[in-house]
């Protein structure tokens, strides 16, 4: 690699554009049996493998119940719904905006709290004095926000673990275990994939089996429906794919850890990069590796990626807009300031990170960023002119 950036002129970091998620995925072969079985059958939706893949995820997180729906956010919207919550529902604005469009499809209201400085998860402060019936979470790139916290507001905590699979809280139990429930998302960009999918895990079986109910239309089984459902199931083949990805996912999940601590080594020292702060004793998923650059970087966020372009480096600017700024909630009447959400979104980047990574690769990233950052006078002007 040449000293200067590919931005002044320099080779690039990467011949082809590196991009910034990749999904693990199991060969055609290791799924061959499963796939057999299920399609001669004729049983190719919510039958024995989404039920098997359904316990397998109940022992590995050490919750007693989970339900897999065919998405995030149709698992929210479904959680939202049986919990029959009244008043506004407190979502971080530093969020990805299905959260706060579950809220509204359940046909709850929201209000938006702004999130820490550190932590970059909802700040329990901030959600008190936005003053809702609910609380509804992310635990924001993988790290889990201050459930504890949360529920001594008195009311009821749901998570967004849409990022969290594999993550643990300070008491080291798992993300998935805790609040009235978590929805995680099964989309390609996160650190289990299904291609498309969802997961609720929850201790409370009443309310699970009427998750079940839920995601079957609302039918009992009676034909006789008895709340608004969805068809919210998940198919037997994506089931068979999150089975055979859940059987390497403690080795994926230990490595994508392995990969952010390799960048937070390389990246420390550079002048105007800060991280996120991981709760002590906590383990974050990383379903994102992402940086903040302040201003004492001598380039923007968005400088930045447009630099790391240049090399073949993909990036995303995670949540920008935030909601609040959103057209859909731009009526959303502003309960509480926001000012670190703000910074927030205008200073994160987000790197690549793939579970499946060289170490070398990480390496040639922050290659590149410190390549930028010794040169980001010149660059800031090449980038002017
Ligand atoms: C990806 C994501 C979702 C939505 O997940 P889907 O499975 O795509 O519906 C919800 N919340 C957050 C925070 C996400 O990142």
């Amino acid at each position: 690699m040449s000293d200067r950036p590919a931005v002044l002129g320099g080779e690039p970091a990467f011949d082809t554009l590196l991009p910034v998620a990749r999904p693990v995925l199991p060969t055609v072969a290791e799924l061959s049996d499963a796939m057999d079985a299920t399609l001669s059958s004729g049983l190719i939706t919510n039958a024995g493998q989404v039920r098997a893949f359904e316990a397998e995820i109940a022992d590995y997180l050490g919750v007693a119940h989970v339900v897999a729906v065919n998405s995030c956010t149709s698992a929210l919207m479904l959680l939202l719904r049986c919990l029959g919550l009244s008043g506004p529902v407190v979502v971080p604005s530093f969020t990805f905006m299905a959260s706060g469009h579950a809220v509204l499809w359940s046909g709850a209201s929201v209000t938006f709290a702004d999130c820490g400085p550190r932590t970059w998860t909802i700040d329990p402060d901030s959600a008190a004095a936005a003053g809702g019936g609910a609380v509804l979470a992310t635990h924001t790139f993988g790290s889990p926000c201050d459930v504890r916290r949360l529920e001594d507001l008195g009311v009821p905590v749901v998570l967004d673990a849409a990022h969290g699979f594999g993550g643990r809280y300070p008491d080291g139990s798992m993300i998935g275990t805790k609040g009235i429930a978590e929805a995680f998302s099964l989309s390609p960009t996160k650190p289990l994939s299904t291609g498309e999918g969802g997961l609720v895990t929850t201790n409370d079986e009443a309310l699970a089996a009427e998750l079940r109910i839920a995601r079957e239309y609302g039918n009992p089984g009676s034909y006789n429906s008895v709340l608004v459902g969805l068809n919210g199931r998940m198919t037997e083949t994506a089931a068979i794919l999150g089975r055979a990805g859940l059987a390497g996912f403690p080795h994926w999940i230990e490595r994508r850890g392995r990969l952010a601590r390799r960048y937070l080594a390389a990246l420390r020292e550079v002048p105007g990069l800060s991280f996120q702060q991981i709760p002590d004793g906590a383990v974050s998923s990383y379903k994102d590796f992402t940086i903040h650059v302040t201003e004492e970087f001598g380039l923007t966020r968005t400088q930045l990626a447009e630099c790391l372009h240049r090399d073949n480096v993909d990036t995303r600017g995670y949540f920008d807009p935030p909601l609040h700024r959103q057209t859909v909630y731009r009526d959303v009447p502003g309960a509480v300031p926001l000012p670190v959400t703000e910074r927030l979104s205008a200073g994160l980047l987000t790197l690549p990170l793939h579970s499946q990574m060289e170490v070398d690769v990480v390496d040639r990233v922050c290659g590149a960023i410190r390549s930028i950052a010794e040169h980001a006078t010149t660059v800031r002007d090449r980038l002017a002119a």
